[in-house]
């Protein structure tokens, strides 16, 4: 269909081009060049200082290096939040390891610490230690980092912090993906700023950075010929997707405060409201950059559903979506182990993301006002 207003469109607005043509004429064009280098560097420098990142050519790339460098191997279990796009999922399976869904709790949407818990302590007594564990900052909430990590240390189990939706978004003055062992985002078109498609993976050591780079790219041992002894991937950033990147950059912190605007507007408007609840921080240790602005729908008299504003507004041509299916209720994940209640099904038969891309302007809001009012008002 094609949406006269769409959910979050990709927005060129830093010096892109810029970098583009520079890749084009030094003749930098593949998965080496300066561009790269700097985009890790813009990353780093914007992430704080303190950790290593590796460009990569998916979100879903880093959180597979990010499962190898944990030391997932064929069997091993690995905890994932259940409520999440299926990307957080999908190197659990290509590492031939079993995922084990976790419930979220309320106030985040994400993994809730006290299932977590529960989950590692049964596992531990059906005999087998998770090896790493995924947490998510869905729609770029941050999760209750303190308390997963606390869970995380006790039993000595890798934390993988999947911020694909969350750069920008920060915990207790930190920002998501520095708070784990490893942390993952992603520059696909629809998140908060795009490489065209690309990843990177966060890491707290610089040999862990130098080993993601060395399987990234086909894993080739020091040697004349060419020698391998290990699986290598083809994952790599190009340097004309690190050039987009680092175009990207210089407009982050606009790009962020505009989604967070996009909120307000949403929380004005479906104020009257009451059983409509704007999916929002719930203390000031959370900043969320709000890449989605999410809405969630209580029973009312009024018999108003997320699934009938979706459709009322796919209507007239804005496109609203369903929050992430629980990966529990997948046909894929039929079988594997869930832990918890129906935390994160109820958010999902109950809960709409709405159009929350850079580029809304005001006549696109008061079209969506309207579009809302016309459904809710009758
Ligand atoms: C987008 C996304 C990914 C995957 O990132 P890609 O760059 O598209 O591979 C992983 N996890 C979550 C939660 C995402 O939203």
């Amino acid at each position: 269909m094609d949406y006269k207003i769409r959910i979050s469109p990709p927005h060129m607005g830093g010096e892109e081009l810029k970098y583009i043509k520079e890749a084009l004429a030094t003749n930098w064009v593949a998965s080496s060049g300066r561009h790269i280098s700097d985009f890790e560097k813009d990353l780093e420098s914007y992430l704080g200082g303190q950790r290593y990142v590796a460009a990569l050519s998916s979100g879903t790339a880093a959180i597979h290096l990010a499962l190898i460098l944990a030391g997932v191997q064929r069997d091993d279990e690995v905890i994932c939040q259940s409520l999440t796009f299926a990307a957080s999922a999908f190197p659990i399976v290509y590492q031939g390891a079993k995922p084990i869904f976790v419930d979220s709790e309320q106030d985040t949407w994400n993994l809730c610490p006290s299932v977590l818990e529960e989950t590692i302590q049964d596992r531990l007594l059906k005999g087998k230690k998770p090896k790493a564990i995924i947490v998510v900052h869905i729609f770029g909430m941050p999760a209750k980092m303190d308390e997963i990590k606390t869970v995380s240390k006790k039993y000595n189990i890798p934390l993988i912090e999947d911020a694909a939706e969350a750069l920008g978004s920060s915990y207790k003055g930190h920002k998501c993906g520095c708070l784990g062992d490893f942390g993952i985002l992603s520059f696909n078109g629809n998140k908060i700023i795009t490489t065209s498609g690309g990843g990177a993976l966060i890491c707290k050591e610089a040999k862990q950075k130098d080993r993601a780079i060395f399987l990234a790219t086909q894993a080739k041992d020091e040697a004349l010929w060419y020698a391998h002894s290990t699986v290598g991937y083809n994952y790599r950033m190009s340097n004309i997707a690190a050039g987009i990147g680092r175009g990207q950059m210089e407009a982050l912190s606009v790009y962020s405060e505009k989604r967070r605007e996009n909120h307000l507007f949403y929380k004005n408007l479906f104020e009257p409201f009451d059983y409509i609840q704007v999916f929002s921080e719930t203390n000031a240790e959370q900043y969320a950059n709000h890449w989605l602005t999410c809405i969630q729908f209580s029973p009312n008299k009024a018999n108003k559903s997320a699934m009938g504003l979706l459709h009322a507004l796919g209507q007239q041509g804005i496109e609203s979506k369903p929050i992430w299916k629980p990966m529990h209720l997948q046909p894929l994940f039929k079988g594997c182990p869930y832990y918890g209640d129906k935390v994160a099904e109820t958010i999902f038969k109950t809960g709409l993301s709405l159009p929350s891309g850079y580029n809304l302007n005001k006549e696109d809001r008061e079209y969506i006002h309207n579009g809302v009012k016309n459904y809710l008002n009758h």
